[in-house]
C-alpha cells in the first residue's frame, strides 16, 4: 500500500508519525475542556466525541467516544473496529465531501494535553526476547545456564500491577527499596543505584475471554499496540527475584506512548517469527505471520543536555508473538479482560548496540556508555530523560507511534520519616 492521501496537508508530509494510513487512537483535553478520545492525524487530533454527537461519525445508540478511555470500543470486537476505522478513513481522505463538517473538530496535537488512552484493566510482562533473555541470564547466572530450561518451550512473564502504568510525560520517581550486594553480609533499604529501562512492546487486549484461546483467536483479539518502558530497579530485582520473580523491582512505574497504533494499521508489516531451536507444543504453533516489523530506538538525554541514541533495534527481534503470549496466558483458563496490557519483553537484537536496556548496553555497568555529552552512563541518573521511537515504514509513509518518554527525578529523601 501507498500513502494514503489526505485534505490534511499535514498528514501527507513525508515522515509524519501520524499519516492517514495510521489513524491511532488516544485521550485528550482540549484546552479548558474534558477529556474525550480522539485521533491523530499529522499535527492534529481530530475530536470524535463531538464527531460523534453531531453524527458526523455513526456509531450505534451507545456512544464510544465522549469517554476518557477507548475501552468501549476495545470491548466490541473486529466487525465494529473496523467499520469505526474505515468511516474515520473516508471523513479524512482527499476530496471528502464532509471535509467542512470535520474541520471544526479538529486541535493542533500542541495544543492538548494527552492522558492514558485507555483504561488499564491488568498488566502482564512477558520474557520473550532471545537476546535479552541471554544477555541476562548470562549475567545473572553464567553463560551455561543463560536461558531457563523451560524458555524454548513458553513465553514465560510474571503478573504485574496496572497501577503502575503511566502515559508518556509523566515523570518518574527514582524507587527505594531493599537491596542486598553478594559482599555484604545484610540487606539495606536504600534509594535504588541500578535504575534502568526496559525497551518493550505493550499489546492491548479488545474483546474479552473466557477459557483457552488458540493462537488465531488470541492474535483476532488484539486491538492494538503502544511502546512501553518497563523501568526496572536492578539492584532491588537482583535480590528479591528468586524464586518468584520480579517485583518491587519493576512496581514503580511503567510508561506507555499515549497514542494506541490498531493492529489493522500495522497488518501489511507482519513477518514471521524466528526459526524455532525446538518445536513449540501445538497450542503455541505458529499459525502466520504474527510478528511486526517495527524500527524502535531509545534516546537518552541528561538534564539540559541534547539527546544520544542509545540502541536501536527491530520488534521482530522477538521470540514469541503477542498472540502466542495471549494464547499462553489464557491456557489455564484465566479470563482476559477489555483493557489487559502486555508486556512482550525486552527487545534486544544480536549485537550490542540494538540491546534494550542499559543493564545489558554496559554490561552490568563494567562498560559504561559514553554519550554524545561526554557524560558516561551504567544505569540512570536524576534528570535523565529516556524516550523510546517506534515506527513502520512503508512506500512513502510510516505508522509511527509517538513518543513515549519520561524524565527520573530524586528519590524521596526518605520515605518513611514522617
Ligand atoms: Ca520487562
Amino acid at each position: 500500500m501507498t500513502l494514503r492521501k489526505s485534505w490534511l496537508s499535514s498528514a501527507n508530509v513525508d515522515g509524519t508519525d501520524f499519516p492517514l494510513n495510521n489513524l491511532p487512537y488516544g485521550v485528550f483535553s482540549p484546552p479548558g475542556k474534558a477529556p474525550r478520545c480522539g485521533v491523530a492525524i499529522g499535527d492534529q487530533v481530530l475530536d470524535v466525541a463531538t464527531l460523534e454527537e453531531q453524527g458526523i461519525l455513526v456509531t450505534g445508540d451507545t456512544p464510544i467516544c465522549r469517554r476518557p478511555s477507548w475501552n468501549t470500543l476495545m470491548n466490541r470486537g473486529p466487525v465494529t473496529w473496523l467499520r469505526f476505522r474505515d468511516q474515520l478513513t473516508t471523513l479524512m481522505s482527499e476530496g471528502a465531501a464532509a471535509r467542512s463538517d470535520v474541520e471544526a473538530h479538529l486541535y493542533p496535537l500542541s495544543s492538548v494535553l494527552l492522558q492514558l488512552p485507555f483504561t488499564v484493566s491488568e498488566y502482564t510482562d512477558f520474557y520473550a526476547g532471545r537476546h535479552h533473555a541471554t544477555n541476562v541470564g548470562t549475567m545473572f547466572r553464567g553463560a551455561e545456564n543463560a536461558l531457563p530450561p523451560n524458555w524454548l518451550h513458553m513465553p514465560i512473564g510474571y503478573n504485574g500491577r496496572a497501577s503502575s502504568v503511566v502515559v508518556s510525560g509523566t515523570p518518574i520517581r527514582r524507587p527505594w527499596g531493599q537491596v542486598k550486594g553478594a559482599d555484604q553480609p545484610q540487606p539495606a533499604f536504600m534509594p535504588s543505584r541500578r535504575f534502568d529501562l526496559e525497551l518493550e512492546l505493550g499489546a492491548i487486549v479488545g474483546t474479552p475471554s473466557q477459557g483457552p484461546v488458540s493462537v488465531d483467536e488470541a492474535d483476532a483479539m488484539i486491538f492494538g499496540y503502544v511502546l512501553l518502558n518497563d523501568w526496572s530497579a536492578r539492584d532491588i530485582q537482583a535480590w528479591e527475584y528468586q524464586p518468584l520473580g520480579p517485583f518491587q523491582a519493576k512496581a514503580t512505574a511503567t510508561t506507555i506512548s499515549p497514542w494506541i497504533v490498531t493492529a489493522a494499521a500495522l497488518e501489511e508489516f507482519r513477518v514471521h517469527t524466528p526459526e524455532r531451536q525446538v518445536p513449540l507444543l501445538p497450542y503455541l504453533a505458529d499459525t502466520g505471520p504474527m510478528l511486526y516489523d517495527l524500527n524502535l530506538s531509545v534516546t537518552l538525554a541528561p538534564s539540559g543536555k541534547a539527546a544520544t541514541t542509545i540502541t536501536a533495534t527491530n520488534y521482530r527481534e522477538m521470540y514469541y508473538s503477542a498472540a502466542q503470549q495471549l494464547a499462553h496466558h489464557s491456557s489455564s483458563g484465566c479470563p482476559m479482560r477489555t483493557g489487559d496490557l502486555l508486556g512482550s519483553g525486552t527487545i534486544s537484537g544480536a549485537d550490542k548496540h540494538s540491546r534494550g536496556s542499559l543493564l545489558e548496553l554496559s554490561w552490568g555497568g563494567k562498560e559504561p556508555l559514553t554519550l554524545d555529552s561526554g557524560e558516561t552512563r551504567s544505569f540512570l541518573e536524576d534528570g535523565d530523560t529516556l524516550t523510546l521511537h517506534g515506527y513502520a515504514q512503508g512506500p512513502g509513509y510510516r505508522i509511527g507511534f509517538g513518543e513515549c518518554s519520561g524524565t527520573v527525578v530524586p528519590a524521596l529523601a526518605n520515605p518513611f520519616m514522617r
